[in-house]
């Protein structure tokens, strides 16, 4: 006898978002979360970082304001006031997701959820049953398997902060190095930014990654390329590289080299549901497992680990499942993305290089560089560059790829026009707004 319609194992963004769509329709749902409401996203992801970018943009606004003709003085900047009011914030967000699951009648525990068998799930010291189980227990940081690790902090310790370090060593070069690397910057510490390869945001267009690389250098941010460190020496706080460097002392080390899904202590085995050698749940485009009624979504599953794809993906399962929207799904195509780095990243679709790979000399390239206007005042002067893939007689835009000031905001519209197939003709076709960054996308020649 079932206890549920469907249970969640996870409050995080997709979690959430799944167990509230299916409750308005009328199923009867159980949700468990271990640790607090709103997952990554809301307690150490997006949300506390996107203040911090925040902080880090005011930072280089005071830095101009003077070009602007203001007298500005300020005393300094106070990391724990901020961490404070930041923190507060949070907390409204754990208490206002906890009213919005009371509004919908979504039923939840505080607890671990762990399988029992393919239809049952033990939530602290009770079981629960239900045809339908949703995994959603997201991930946590990867930390390298070197001596001295545990010195170093994650993205989760730099949360925890209660006080800005002056020096500090990031290793990695993804989305998390670079947009924490930036925060440190602009609020005054030396930062030391480390990757294995030659360049930074690998995956991404190239365009950005080395675009970024150059405004990094230019803000005082020291990258170290074909950096593997093997070891932290715990004294001093000193990275030793694979190829005999030493890098530091530093007050702090971090690693931001990935994330690990959470599935170790999930019983999955107890339920039979398979998993990727790097403990993804294995699932298909319906985000179902390979057990029937089991599915799993979000960071999870290892792709794409964005918060509003696994929100997304949540919402269209339980569309399916239980709103009688058949064969309803997330196409995980063209999917917009933004690194907050300063400045900025905004892209979707393919890379020029992918492009090239799948569509050969089909595809041919817009691309512009230039300084804003904002920055006519300023001394400091931060390209913006921007690059349009196109393929084709028509010239479908496949892949749109800006850096600059402005990008963050720029792109989901421009998603949205790359989502339903525009050519570039549709781009010239559409007035610009003047003056803009923006509007160099719809005037590339
Ligand atoms: P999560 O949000 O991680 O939620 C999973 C939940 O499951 C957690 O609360 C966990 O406690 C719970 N759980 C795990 N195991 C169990 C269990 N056995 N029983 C009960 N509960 C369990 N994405 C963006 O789109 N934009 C950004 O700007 C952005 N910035 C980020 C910045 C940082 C520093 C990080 C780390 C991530 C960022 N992300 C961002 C990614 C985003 O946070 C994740 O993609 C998103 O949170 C994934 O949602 P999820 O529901 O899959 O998992
Ligand atoms: P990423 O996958 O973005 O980057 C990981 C970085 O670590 C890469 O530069 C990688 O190098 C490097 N790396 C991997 N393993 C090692 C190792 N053993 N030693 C040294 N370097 C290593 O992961 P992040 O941790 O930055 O972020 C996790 C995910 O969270 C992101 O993929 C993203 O989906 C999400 N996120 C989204 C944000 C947003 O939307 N703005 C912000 C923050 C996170 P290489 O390239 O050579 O593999």
């Amino acid at each position: 006898m079932n206890t549920h319609d469907l249970i969640v194992i996870g409050g995080g963004s997709g979690g959430l978002a799944c167990a509230q769509r299916a409750a308005e329709y009328g199923a009867r749902v159980m949700l468990a979360e271990v640790a607090r409401l709103g997952g990554t996203c809301v307690n150490v992801g997006c949300v506390p970082k996107k203040v911090m970018w925040n902080a880090a943009q005011i930072a280089h606004g005071l830095v101009d304001a003077p070009e602007y003709g203001f007298s500005v003085s300020t005393g300094g900047h106070d990391w724990g006031q901020l961490k404070q009011q930041r923190d507060a914030y949070v907390l409204r967000l754990n208490g206002i997701y906890a009213q919005n699951l009371a509004k919908r009648k979504v039923e939840w525990r505080a607890d671990h959820a762990e399988f029992v068998s393919a239809t049952q799930v033990r939530i602290g010291s009770e079981v629960f049953s239900a045809p339908k189980i949703v995994i959603a227990t997201g991930g946590r940081p990867l930390i390298p398997t070197i001596p001295g690790v545990e010195s170093g902090i994650t993205s989760d310790g730099f949360f925890a902060l209660a006080a800005r370090p002056a020096t500090i060593a990031i290793v990695g070069g993804g989305y998390i190095a670079v947009e924490i690397a930036g925060v440190f910057a602009a609020l005054g510490t030396k930062v030391t930014l480390l990757t294995r390869g030659d360049r930074l945001l690998r995956g991404f267009d190239t365009m950005l990654g080395d675009a970024l690389l150059q405004q990094m250098r230019a803000d005082g941010i020291e990258v170290l390329t074909m950096a593997q460190p093997v070891a932290l020496q715990a004294a001093g706080h000193s990275l030793r590289l694979a190829d005999g460097r030493l890098a530091g002392p530093f007050a702090q080390v971090m690693w931001a080299i990935g994330r690990e899904p959470l599935t170790a202590t999930l019983g999955l085995a107890r339920a039979g549901v398979d998993l990727r050698a790097d403990g993804a749940v294995v699932v298909d485009r319906m985000q179902a497992t390979n057990v029937a009624g089991i599915f799993a979504i979000g960071d999870v599953t290892g792709r794409a680990l964005l918060t509003p794809v696994a929100i997304a993906a949540g919402r269209r399962l339980s569309d399916r499942e239980f709103g009688g929207m058949e064969g309803r799904h997330l196409d995980y195509d063209n999917i917009p993305t933004v690194v907050f780095s300063h400045p900025p990243i905004g892209t979707v679709g393919l890379t020029e290089e992918a492009a090239r790979a799948v569509h050969g000399d089909a595809v041919k390239v817009y691309h512009t560089s230039f300084v804003p206007m904002y920055c006519a005042m300023t001394t400091r002067k931060v390209r913006t560059q921007m690059k349009l893939v196109v393929t084709g007689l028509q010239e479908k835009i496949v892949g749109l790829h800006v850096i600059g000031a402005g990008a963050d905001e720029m792109l989901q519209g421009f998603a949205v026009a790359v989502k339903m197939g525009a050519t570039k003709r549709d781009f010239d076709d559409t007035v610009a707004i003047h003056p803009t960054s923006a509007e160099e996308l719809v005037t590339m020649r």
